[in-house]
């Protein structure tokens, strides 16, 4: 029983307060990553959970047990750092067999499982190779292996694959996800990169300044974040700022700085913003449909002028007409950096779509409604 309880841990160092309130109960065999920019104190929680720091306040439970004062040596945590670094004068065998010699176990027995291990991360061929002779990519999956032959309940993994390129971290990341899949023991894996914890993560923890901000299944901190930092760093979003007009039991009008009111259709609580307040819209990427205002002429906007809604189905269309300024091609999307009014939105393409654009063709950007979140001014995300 390896569950995970995190109670308002807190840590200072000095003046600096590097973790201030943790509290998440991760279940036994999940596979939880702890997501933030650095500094935001996500090793820092880690470290702790390792028993390698003492919490200044706050509680850590493995299982049953309160281990909050308890040495790394006496928690049956293991860790896998950031640079792998293996024994150099001792084979693959043995180097996963190190920490089962630590334990006291015997050479026969502490040999047949390493070999074991070494099996389930598809190494045992190497089993007699002098690690130095290995790929990055090998080397890890030692590491790996190394770390999980002592039995761990919980794996703790520190930014693992921050030193790889790009292809062999996408590569590890799957491999990672295998052996969790395979092994069910409890992984807590801290990252800064977005996609690696997308990839990787049943749940994603979401730090910020030394607090969980957020924990949830991918999909649902992507599509439901708590604040405005947590869509800003989960992908790139446009943000547009805006001033309530007025609210109706079915909307919200925001007069924006793309020159037109914007409509955020609710599901009842009107009040969630007040008339006057400002607000910060997310319009993300992919949620925007693009189309050479030569089509949407049809549309009634044959002069360019700014297109009005349209409603389909009962849906919420919002439209504006801007100018292309930029074309980026970023291998398999085009981005476009299109002046809209005083601001600029940018929109993306894939390759495949039909129809490029270039620097000065006028287009129309439409969304639905239901696809734009709205942020207030202490970040909190208006619950539409
Ligand atoms: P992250 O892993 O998210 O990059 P850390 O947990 O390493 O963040 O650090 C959080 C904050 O605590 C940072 O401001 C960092 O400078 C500070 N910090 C971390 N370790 C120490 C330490 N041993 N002494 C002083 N400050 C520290």
């Amino acid at each position: 029983m390896s569950e995970i309880t995190l109670a308002g841990l807190e840590k200072r160092y000095g003046d600096t307060l590097a973790v201030e309130d943790v509290s998440v109960t991760i279940d036994d065999g999940e596979l939880l990553c702890l997501l933030g920019p650095s500094g935001s104190g996500k090793s820092t929680t880690l470290r702790m959970l390792a028993g390698l720091e003492t919490p200044t306040d706050g509680e850590i439970r493995i299982g049953d047990e309160d281990v909050t004062d308890r040495p790394a040596y006496e928690r049956t945590t293991a860790t896998v750092f950031q640079d792998w670094a293996l024994f150099p004068h001792k084979t693959v065998l043995e180097n996963v067999a190190f920490g089962l010699k630590m334990q006291g176990i015997g050479k026969s027995e502490r040999r047949k499982q390493a070999r074991e291990m070494l099996e389930r991360v598809r190494m045992g061929e190497y089993a007699d190779d002098d690690p130095m002779n290995l790929s990055g990519g090998q080397k890890q999956r030692v590491a790996l292996a190394r770390s999980l032959a002592v039995n761990p309940d919980v794996l703790l993994l520190d930014e693992p694959l921050s030193n790889l390129d790009k292809r062999l971290s996408e590569d590890m990341q799957i491999e990672l996800r295998e052996i969790h899949a395979e092994l069910e023991e409890t992984f807590v894996h801290v990252t800064h990169d977005q996609d690696e914890a997308f990839t990787l993560a049943d749940r994603i923890g979401i730090m910020a300044d030394g607090n969980l901000v957020q924990v949830g299944e991918p999909n649902e901190v992507y599509e439901n974040p708590k604040n405005r930092f947590i869509e800003g760093f989960l992908g790139d979003t446009n943000f547009v700022a805006g001033e309530v007009e007025r609210t109706t039991t079915e909307s919200i009008h925001v007069e924006t700085e793309l020159g037109r009111e914007v409509d955020l259709p609710t599901t009842g609580d009107a009040d969630a913003l007040a008339e006057g307040e400002s607000v910060a819209l997310s319009l993300r990427p992919e949620v925007l449909s693009i189309e050479s205002t030569d089509v949407a002429g049809s549309d009634g906007n044959a002069e360019g002028e700014q297109a009005t809604p349209v409603r389909t189905d009962g849906s919420t269309t919002n439209a504006v007409v801007g100018t292309v300024e930029n074309v980026l091609y970023r291998g398999s999307t085009i981005r476009y950096s299109v002046a809209v009014e005083d601001t600029s939105v940018f929109v993306e393409r894939t390759v495949a779509d039909s129809g490029a654009f270039d620097a000065g063709d006028e287009i129309r950007i439409s969304w639905d409604g239901a696809d734009v979140l709205a942020f207030r001014d202490d970040g909190s995300r208006v619950d539409l």
